[in-house]
């Protein structure tokens, strides 16, 4: 995976926008310029890239934002100064432990990045839970599909996408729930297009309230009501029941819950469904009869189903689908959820979140808690058994003064938060706030006691997992600017600063081999794994030992044994009830907001780049003509959508692709200009799924006006 020639050097690694996990090759020149182009040889992609891929490089050359060296001041009121590394991570861990001592380990946090490699995961979440002794690390993919994680462990066992890409090409049926991969995860969705071309009777289902560009290769488009998933999944598999479509011998053998499950979607008929879903009751039925009809049967989806108030239930609704025609753990069938984020699945595998531990050990299971402990080599009982402060818990405790101190690394919360201006806020109260960061242009900066400057994607080295369980190695391509470190040497220096053992690692393949050790005999097996194989090899699948072959392993559950304790899938019911925020006449519309196809999360790379710029260049809030017509709104008109968290200003663009009563606005815009009215949330709300935590982004409740200058 490493080409030398007299002129270049070119080196494999993977993107670090989506959690499709496309193989990149890199080229470096003399001068240190980074070319890009897509890895020929890699599964995921061969070859391919997206446009936010292919550009990739315009972002690694252009260090113009960058940050330099490490600066802090002594109080609030005083500028930043520039400091030495070991100067400001010395006073760093000296604050830490001040507040440690006067007000317990819980009073400091830790909020990280799905962008993180899997690596800074680890020594993150050993540095927290084992040593600083809270739970309090979170990262910003509770944001992004936690509620996914919790929908795995409730029906499967335990955290884990059964299936993998290749399955695309075995399905004749695949089923996209409040998702638009044409526009998000666009690598993934070219292979369902190619597969669609070779194999016509691959059938496409979209369920979305926006008729998005997914939708023109879907068989059937169910644009359904906000909030009424469950709904819809209920009724597909109250349809299944009734025509006996689906698998009583699965069912019997492999699972549980099902007569229950089987009361409670015949509590509501096909036919009210379909009205409380604002869908036809044939299209429906024929969804049942397509999912009947198909011998592979892959359900997909991602924040449509997770960025919920009732995220989890969305997801165990759509999985009960697949348990109840028994279309898992066999080729070209299975629940694939997909990750935002390049790493997501890796910090689920070093266990960090604040409600995990790692190889997806139970932090409230005390041999769990014990097992890591002594692996760590630390005092027993070191770990706290109860969950730490999830992403939105953390902001609330600042503001509440419950908590004093957080570090922020690789995320920028100012705009990814829901109701953001109460982060802020809390930004302003904290007593210290650390931020580790590669760009000075984000808000985070402003907030910051000390700020570290951190090397970025193509200049550390690592692992991240992808959406299907790939692991897959990133070569270092080029060095930092200034004194710009990686992300997991800058955790291990502070860890040793507050005298802490164990975070002496001497390279990023020893911090893996210690993480690859810890998952031994578990589901996350992959105690033979290591760099070395890695950079042979490009890509795994976990679970990989030596024992298993030599790309890991493409699908789980083909013995149909799951990991709960009774070793079937369970088959989960639940009251179907959206608890989103209820419009009401002075905000009559339900705000959802989502991606576009060139930019990414809060723009702090791809909104360096003006060819990216060229397919959407601002903001916009995207509604139906009716409701424009109803409030004299035209195409292009500057409007102003509001409720009583905040508003916003941005331009209307009319379409009759959204639902009548719905409005969409991008999440990417922060501050423009110093003026914060792009940023989407403003508006969003403040409930989170009870289980998972995840905030309820797609249904807040609004007003859109015509904008008049006062
Ligand atoms: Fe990168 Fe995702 Fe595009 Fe692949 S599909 S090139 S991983 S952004």
């Amino acid at each position: 995976s490493e080409i030398k020639t007299n002129s270049i050097e070119k080196k494999t690694t993977i993107c670090c926008y989506c959690g499709v996990g496309c193989g990149i090759m890199a080229d470096t020149d003399k001068l240190g310029r980074v070319t890009i182009e897509g890895d020929a040889d890699h599964p995921v992609n061969r070859g391919q890239l997206c446009s936010k891929g292919r550009n990739l490089h315009y972002t690694v050359n252009d260090t113009s934002d960058r940050i330099f060296y490490p600066e802090m001041r002594y109080a609030r009121n005083q500028p930043r100064q520039k400091v030495s590394w070991d100067s400001v991570l010395e006073r760093t861990a000296a604050v830490f432990k001040t507040l440690i001592d006067k007000y317990g380990p819980d009073a400091v946090a830790f909020y990280a990045s799905g962008q993180c490699l899997t690596e800074e995961y680890y020594v993150i979440n050993k540095l927290v839970k084992g040593f600083i002794g809270t739970n309090n690390i979170d990262t910003n993919s509770r944001l992004c599909m936690s509620s996914a994680v919790a929908g795995y462990k409730m029906s499967l066992g335990e955290d884990c996408v059964p299936v993998c890409y290749d399955d695309i090409e075995l399905a004749d049926l695949i089923f996209v729930a409040g998702a638009n991969p044409a526009w998000c995860h666009p690598i993934l969705w070219q292979r369902v297009e190619k597969a669609k071309e070779k194999n016509p009777a691959l059938k496409i289902i979209v369920s979305d309230p926006r008729k998005t560009q997914t939708c023109s290769l879907a068989d059937l488009h169910l644009q359904l009501n906000p909030g009424t998933d469950i709904t819809l999944h209920h009724a597909i598999g109250r349809a299944l029941i009734e025509n006996d479509d689906v698998d009583p011998a699965f069912i019997e053998n492999h699972t549980e819950g099902f007569e229950t499950y089987r009361a409670i979607v015949f509590e509501r008929t096909v036919a009210e469904a379909a009205i409380i879903c604002g869908i036809e009751e044939s299209d429906i039925r024929m969804a049942a009869r397509m999912i009947a009809d198909a011998n592979g049967f892959i359900t997909m989806w991602t924040m449509g189903l997770n960025q919920s108030v009732i995220g989890v239930n969305k997801n165990l609704s759509l999985i009960n689908l697949n348990l109840i025609t028994g279309h898992i753990g066999k080729p070209g069938s299975g629940p694939l959820s997909l990750t935002g984020q390049p790493n997501a699945m890796g910090g689920r595998e070093v266990g960090g979140l604040s409600n995990l531990l790692p190889a997806h050990r139970d932090l409230q299971n005390p041999q769990h808690r014990a097992e890591v402990e002594q692996f760590w080599n630390i005092m027993p009982g070191k770990i706290a058994a109860q969950p730490g402060l999830t992403a939105t818990e953390m902001f609330d405790a600042l503001n509440e003064g419950r908590l004093k101190a957080i570090w922020v690394l690789c995320t920028n919360p100012l705009i990814s938060l829901p109701d953001v201006r109460k982060a802020e806020a809390a930004l302003q109260k904290a007593k210290f706030v650390v931020v580790q960061e590669i760009s000075h242009q984000s808000e985070m900066i402003k907030y910051a006691d000390v700020v570290l400057p951190a090397a970025a994607w193509a200049e550390k080295e690592g692992t991240m997992t992808n959406a299907e369980r790939r692991i897959g190695y990133l070569h270092k391509i080029k060095e930092a600017p200034g004194e710009a470190l990686p992300d997991a040497e800058i955790i291990c220096r502070f860890a040793q600063k507050m005298g802490y053992k164990g975070f002496d690692y001497p390279n990023a393949a020893a911090i893996f081999a210690e993480h690859a050790a810890l998952t031994k005999d578990t589901h996350v097996d992959i105690s033979d794994l290591s760099h070395a194989i890695l950079k042979e090899k490009r890509a795994v699948q976990w679970p990989y030992t030596k024992t298993i072959n030599g790309h890991g392993t493409a699908r789980l559950f083909t013995d149909k044994t799951f990991y709960t304790a009774s070793q079937r899938a369970i088959i989960r019911s639940f009251p179907d009830e959206n608890l989103s925020e209820k419009i009401s006449p002075d905000f009559p519309l339900i705000l959802t907001t989502g991606r576009i196809r060139d930019q990414w999360h809060t723009m702090s790379k791809t909104g360096k780049v003006n060819k990216l710029k060229q397919h959407i260049s601002e903001s916009f809030l995207e509604m139906h003509p009716e409701d424009a017509a109803q409030r004299k709104i035209r195409e292009n008109d500057l409007v102003e959508i509001a409720n009583e968290r905040g508003h916003v200003r941005v331009k209307a663009r009319l379409s009759d692709n959204i639902k009548q009563g719905v409005v969409f606005l991008p999440m990417h815009w922060g501050k423009v200009l110093d003026s914060d009215l792009n940023r989407a949330n403003n508006l969003t709300n403040n409930l989170v799924d009870p289980q998972s935590k995840e905030p309820d982004f797609k249904f807040s409740a609004v007003e859109v006006k015509l904008y008049t200058k006062p």
